[in-house]
This record gives C-alpha cells, sequence and structure tokens, in this order.
C-alpha cells in the first residue's frame, strides 16, 4: 500500500517537519528515525523514503508518479532495507521480509529475537552505494532494527555513513536508543516520532475496516502499541477485560474445571485468539502493577477505571510481575506452535503457585 502523512496515525508534527527539511531541500544524508513502536517506524520511514525517491519536487510523495507507484509493492529499484536476520538468513528471507512489509507496513517485520544487523548485510549496501542508482539519481536504504548493528558489521559501515556519495540516502530506524553504538548514533540526524493517542488509532483502525466497537476496544485497550491493536482487531472477541474475568478468578481460586471450561471456549477461535485474550490479561496486571505502584496510566483509567477498582481487589494476592513472565512465556510458546491446551495448562499450574494461599 501507498502511504500518505495522513496514514501516520498522531504524526502530524513529524510529517510536516519532514516535509519542510523538503521544502528548503535539507533532506539529511543520514536520518535516524526514534519511535516506540517497530510497525509505526516502518511506515514512517517508507513514507520519506517514497518522498525522497518521488519526481515531483514540491510537497513529495506525489503518490502518483512512476517513482510513487512502485511503493504500492516495494520494489522501486532504488530503495532497499537491511533486516536484522540470523546468521543462516537467506536472500529468500529477505524477499520474504519485503512482501511482508509491503502487504502489511504498520505490523513489525518479523526477525528473530536474537538477530543482529549482519556485517554481509553492510557489504552488500557498500557495494551499491559505490554504483550509481538504477532508475534517477537518488537511491534510499531503510535500515530496521538498527539498535542491532554489533561492532563489526557498524566499523565496516561508518565510513560509508559518514561520507555517502551524491543521491545517497540511509533512513534508520530505531525503538532503542541506549542499546545503539555511538558511533552510528553521532552520524545521524534525529526525528522523533510522537507516542500515539488513543484516539488517534480508534480513527487508524477504523480507516483499515474494522468496526467502530473493536476500534473503539482495542484503542484503549492496546495502551499505545498500533501493531497490538491492528493484530487483535482482527480477531472475534471486543471486550476481553470482560471475557477474561472469569478465567481469571478461576485461574486465582485454582478451579481447574472453570479454566478447562474457559479453554474450550479458546480452542475453537484457534491461536490468535488465545494470543488476545492472554495479550490483554498483559495489560490487566500490568495495569494492577502501575496503580500499585501508585501510577495509573490515564490513558487506559478513562475507559476501564470503573471495572478496574473492583477487578484489582480481587488480585492483591497474585505476585504480579511473575505472572507477567508466566504470560510472556506462555505467549512466547502459542507463538512457536507449542500445543496451545498444554500451554494453557502449564500456564494455569504456574499461576496457582503465584497466587498466596493456594499453595504450592
Ligand atoms: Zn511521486
Amino acid at each position: 500500500m501507498l502511504i500518505r502523512p495522513a496514514d501516520l496515525p498522531g504524526q502530524l508534527r513529524f510529517t510536516q517537519a519532514v516535509q519542510n527539511a523538503f521544502q528548503h531541500q535539507r533532506i539529511p544524508h543520514s536520518l535516524l528515525i526514534l519511535g516506540k513502536e517497530d510497525g509505526l517506524l516502518q511506515a514512517a520511514a517508507i513514507w520519506v523514503a517514497q518522498a525522497i525517491l518521488c519526481g515531483k519536487t514540491s510537497e513529495p510523495p506525489c503518490g502518483e508518479c512512476s517513482s510513487c507507484q512502485k511503493f504500492q509493492n516495494l520494489t522501486h529499484p532504488d530503495l532497499h532495507f537491511v533486516f536484522p536476520a540470523a546468521a543462516t538468513a537467506t536472500t529468500e528471507d529477505f524477499r520474504q521480509n519485503i512482501r511482508d512489509l509491503s502487504e502489511k507496513p504498520f505490523e513489525p517485520v518479523d526477525v528473530p529475537e536474537t538477530a543482529d544487523i549482519l556485517i554481509s548485510s553492510v557489504r552488500e549496501v557498500n557495494k551499491l552505494v559505490s554504483r550509481s542508482a538504477f532508475e534517477g539519481d537518488r537511491q534510499v536504504f531503510i535500515f530496521l532494527g538498527a539498535e542491532r548493528f554489533r561492532k563489526e558489521a557498524a566499523n565496516a559501515f561508518l565510513k560509508t555513513l559518514e561520507e555517502p556519495p551524491a543521491g545517497t540516502y540511509f533512513i534508520l530506524c530505531s525503538t532503542d536508543t541506549g542499546s545503539m553504538l555511538q558511533t552510528i548514533l553521532s552520524r545521524c540526524q534525529k526525528l522523533n516520532l510522537d507516542p500515539i493517542q488513543p484516539e488517534d488509532i480508534r480513527k487508524f483502525l477504523e480507516k483499515q475496516g474494522f468496526s467502530a466497537e473493536k476500534s473503539i476496544a482495542w484503542s484503549v485497550m492496546c495502551q499505545g502499541q498500533l501493531g497490538v491493536a491492528l493484530r487483535f482487531a482482527g480477531t472475534e472477541s471486543i471486550d476481553y477485560y470482560q471475557a477474561l474475568h472469569p478465567y481469571l478468578n478461576s485461574l486465582m481460586k485454582g478451579d481447574l474445571p472453570g479454566i478447562y471450561e474457559q479453554y474450550q471456549i479458546w480452542e475453537k477461535s484457534g491461536k490468535d485468539e488465545i494470543l488476545a485474550y492472554l495479550q490483554a490479561m498483559t495489560f490487566f496486571l500490568q495495569d494492577c502493577l502501575r496503580v500499585k505502584a501508585g501510577s495509573p496510566d490515564k490513558l487506559t483509567r478513562q475507559d476501564l477505571s470503573g471495572r478496574f477498582g473492583s477487578l484489582y481487589a480481587d488480585y492483591g494476592r497474585l505476585d504480579l510481575s511473575a505472572g507477567l513472565k508466566v504470560l510472556d512465556d506462555s505467549m512466547y510458546k502459542l507463538q512457536r506452535n507449542v500445543h496451545a491446551g498444554l500451554t494453557l495448562l502449564n500456564l494455569a499450574i504456574q499461576f496457582r503457585k503465584l497466587v498466596r494461599g493456594l499453595g504450592k
């Protein structure tokens, strides 16, 4: 899909800053976009790349020229991506990443947790930089996960990053400057994305074709994470918090028949549905933790406070941090297709150990 400024939820400040740079012909050759979420970063980087390569000089990207049209499937010959990857990654893996990106630019590309930006990828970039662009006189390189540069790969890249030939543009994306190498960080001009407000997420979801009801529910529950909202708005249920109440109660009481009953309901709806519940449960426990720490998050509070107050009282007996770890582990297993029944059974057993008064 083509990305337009209005498609980037809540990013007016960012899009105006970029457009301003274009107007004054001050497009940085090395731009680092910082944000909280990989999905939004990806989409923002693609939009900037589209503007750089667009044939129109005033207020790019026009969305209509032949260059812009090639962004439809991200097949522009002068647009290149660098993904963090496992050392064993193949060309086909990278192609798949680009296909995923072009189909769902707002959903974070699936890269292994331990993946780095490989030195082989950097060498490929250096090679492309040293020859001229295929079509126009510009070429753009988008680096996702720029915090995953390891020293070796960074060293191979520094000279290119510092003195790119005319017409070469680097767009680096990162959610974590704390882990970024100083050598890379100091050579880039930085632009921040803004945190997204629930209202912007609601409008975004509605524009993607989700019902008003779902859009409202998920804009609040996703806690500012666009990727989470998008992923779970596609599942069946709407009010996960309400639906979770009986299940959490069963967990708290160690009531195995109750847990099993809920599992039978979830089993019919598939893995994504179960993941959505576990994600909602994670948010709920995180909310409990925040309230416990005396810093309720006003974004989620607005709509959930009524329900939340009474729920929290019940869960004071649970070791919340340990509970969150169990949930995280269960979601990790489900995503890697470990049997759902076993995963949920294990979750119930683990939770039983974490509730004060239930015993070991
Ligand atoms: Zn254009």
